[in-house]
Parts: structure tokens; C-alpha cells; sequence
């Protein structure tokens, strides 16, 4: 993976820190780069510590206007109206930062429950986010580290193609998870949906499902 996206998904953990950290006042955060693409936030009720990872491969898929429309966060960002609606690889990894920090939120306030992750809580805490100047807060910090790095983030507006199977940047073999907890992988892309194998509790089951209800990791 190329050290560009190693050391911006580190700058992500740095503005993570300074400028969404003080939001939780008391947790044990641990942000972290993870080699592949799974992008999470995960609570350890034994340690009381808050994980949040970055992967590199997702930061790779978000510079690219062919990779970043399948994502989650290209979802939000355009559905939601989040930074103007405008999709380009810095409004769509400063709002990565945001989405994992929501699921910190939300998860100290109880509400993250199995098969119910980004529920109405969820959303709530990402608008507030947002609203209240905190998701601006955290990408002029990014930007500012990125280009104090010489590695500055593109600001422009990218376009992705309309959202059919085809358009949607998923092949076969992507891993992905949808509905409620379910997991495969994609075995074929149709017009309209993707045909997917169920992998490991849903293993033995096909499902065809729109890419919009696709995520390729847990965004
Ligand atoms: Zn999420």
C-alpha cells in the first residue's frame, strides 16, 4: 500500500485526537492504521478502551472518484448533505473520522445494540456533528496536517457515476456486509443488484441486493 495513504490515514488519527477527542471527555481512546480496508469503531466492555482503526486500503478507495462511490460515507456525505453534499477525498475522510466517532458516541450512550448500528441514535449524533461545527473543526485540521506533510488532500469535487449495480465499484469477490448483520461475498454484479454468497454465519445462503444497501467493510 502506498506510504501516501499510510501517513494520511495516521494524520486521520492525529485530528481524530485533537479536535473530536475532547468531545468525550474521560474515554480511552486508542486510534489506530490498519493494513487492510476495514474501517471501525469497536468497544471493549472488559477494558473500558474505545478502538478506532483506519484502514489503509479504504484511505486508498476514497482518493479514487472509481472506489469511493461504494462507501458508506460517499452515501452519507451526498444523502445527507453533509459539507455541501460536495464528494471530494478530503470532505470524504474528514467525515470517515466523524461516522467512527458517532459510533463512540453512541456507543456510551448505550445505543448501539446488535443488528441496530446505524440507527436513528447514530444519525443523530453525526448530524450533531456536523450542525454544530465540530465535522469543519476536524477537516481544516486534517487539511492543515496533510499539507504540512506536503501530501495535501484534493478538494475537488469528484463525480460518481449513477448508482446502478454496474456504477456501484463493487466486483466480484468484494466482501461486504448488509441488512441486519449479514456478511458474503459478491459473486456476481447485475444490472440492478449484486448476488451475494453468505460467508461465514451466512454461509449457504444467496441473497441480491441493491448496491446502496451494500457496505464493503463496517464503514
Ligand atoms: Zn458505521
Amino acid at each position: 500500500m502506498s506510504s501516501r495513504a499510510v501517513r494520511i490515514a495516521q494524520l486521520m488519527c492525529h485530528a481524530t485526537a485533537e479536535t473530536l477527542s475532547p468531545l468525550a471527555d474521560g474515554v480511552l481512546l486508542r486510534l489506530r492504521v490498519g493494513s487492510g480496508r476495514a474501517t471501525y469503531h469497536r468497544y471493549d466492555p472488559a477494558t473500558g478502551e474505545h478502538r478506532i482503526n483506519y484502514g489503509v486500503r479504504m484511505v486508498a478507495d476514497k482518493a479514487s472518484p472509481e472506489s469511493c462511490g461504494a462507501w458508506l460515507s460517499a452515501r452519507e456525505i451526498r444523502g445527507r448533505g453533509y459539507y455541501g453534499g460536495v464528494l471530494s477525498e478530503s470532505n470524504l475522510l474528514a467525515h470517515t473520522c466523524c461516522h467512527e466517532f458517532a459510533h463512540l458516541l453512541q456507543t456510551r450512550q448505550g445505543q448501539r445494540r446488535r443488528g441496530s448500528v446505524h440507527n436513528q441514535a447514530f444519525y443523530r449524533l453525526l448530524d450533531e456533528l456536523h450542525w454544530d461545527g465540530h465535522a469543519d473543526a476536524l477537516r481544516s485540521t486534517l487539511n492543515q496536517y496533510s499539507e504540512a506533510m506536503a501530501q495535501p488532500l484534493a478538494t475537488t469535487a469528484v463525480t460518481v457515476a449513477e448508482r446502478t449495480a454496474h456504477g456501484s465499484g463493487f466486483e466480484r469477490g468484494d466482501s461486504v456486509r448488509f441488512g441486519r448483520e449479514l456478511q458474503g461475498r459478491v459473486l456476481r454484479v447485475n444490472r440492478r443488484t449484486c448476488t451475494i454468497e453468505g460467508t461465514g454465519h451466512c454461509r449457504g445462503r444467496r441473497y441480491r441486493v441493491s448496491p446502496q444497501l451494500l457496505q464493503r467493510t463496517q464503514d
